[in-house]
């Protein structure tokens, strides 16, 4: 952890409950905002961005400024990159510039894997490619404790385009570690068999219906055409068959939770009633996004 975060799976259970228990006291009391802390103050942080994000660049961002940070945001189109750069030259560049962290997604698997060899700042992953967003899987496992007791014991069903999703990646990683049973499920040519065996106990099953009975959280998962190079699923029939609606939350447990880490396609993996129901904790994520990556960068960057 002294050298950033890069995904969930290098991670003890010990760390990633202490990483928990800290966003914890991040959270902001009811009606209020972000308390502002000067604990990082003279720190400064770099975005970079190669991929799209609405929340988790910004909520890095806001993370970084409550505890008292410089943060400095850059988008792929805005840098050299698109001038031809190389990505070490890139990174070499703005390592020059001394930041105290790099937080960086990009849309090949282990980009940050592979430059945090090269360079001696700390990086933290914001998503590489299918392989792993480690600060998701981390404010999913905030908001369903905040919602319940414990994480042990408790039934978590991840539908959707499983093969392209670093989201159900670095979920698995850590619900595994807090002995959750997981079950996968989507339409089987998004459900690659290995990921089956990525952790004891993990289950597939094409079938919502099987999957989502007696669950305690639901995760929906946006399906990622942007990563497939042809259509996996005819997607005029996905909703039908995959797509989250008020019958499928009836067969869950009472107080199930339904998550989802955004950005939502309504009428495609998720209805409208189910995503603004009084079951669904989306905007609570977003929220703890924010708490949960200000316990990690300080975390990062007072190391
Ligand atoms: N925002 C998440 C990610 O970056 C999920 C998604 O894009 O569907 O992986």
């Amino acid at each position: 952890m002294a050298q950033g975060l890069l995904g969930i799976e290098s991670l003890l259970r010990e760390e990633i409950q202490e990483i928990l228990d800290r966003a914890r006291d991040f959270q902001p009391r009811e009606g209020q905002s972000f308390r502002k802390y000067d604990l990082l103050r003279d720190r400064m942080v770099v975005n970079l961005f190669f991929e799209a994000s609405t929340r988790t660049r910004t909520s890095f961002e806001i993370a970084a400024k409550r505890l008292g940070a410089d943060a400095v945001s850059i988008t792929a189109q805005a840098s050299s990159v698109s001038k031809g750069e190389s990505l070490v030259d890139t990174l070499n560049t703005l390592g020059a510039m001394r930041p105290d962290a790099i937080i960086m997604r990009h849309a090949a698997s282990g980009a940050p894997h592979f430059l945090q060899r090269h360079l001696g700042i700390p990086i933290i992953n914001a998503g590489d490619g299918t392989h792993e967003h480690p600060t998701q899987a981390l404010l999913d496992a905030r908001t369903i404790l905040d919602r319940g007791a414990k994480l042990e014991g408790l039934r978590v069903a991840i539908i959707g385009d499983i093969a392209h999703s670093r989201v159900a990646r670095s979920n698995i990683f850590l619900l595994s570690k807090f002995g959750v049973q997981v079950v996968l499920c989507g339409p089987a040519s998004l459900l690659p068999r290995e990921m089956g065996q990525m952790a004891p106990g993990v289950e597939l099953t094409c079938d919502m219906e099987t999957a989502i009975r007696a669950a305690d959280v639901i995760m929906m998962l946006r399906v990622q055409l942007e990563r497939q190079h042809s259509a996996a699923f005819p997607a005029g029939e996905y909703f039908q068959f995959f797509g989250l609606r008020p019958e499928h939350v009836e067969l869950a447990k009472p107080d199930v939770v339904v998550m989802h880490p955004g950005p939502i396609n309504r009428g495609r993996e998720i209805s409208s009633e189910v995503a603004d129901s009084q079951r669904s904790a989306i905007l609570n994520q977003v929220e703890n996004g924010v708490a949960v990556r200000m316990a990690v960068l300080e975390r990062v960057l007072a190391a």
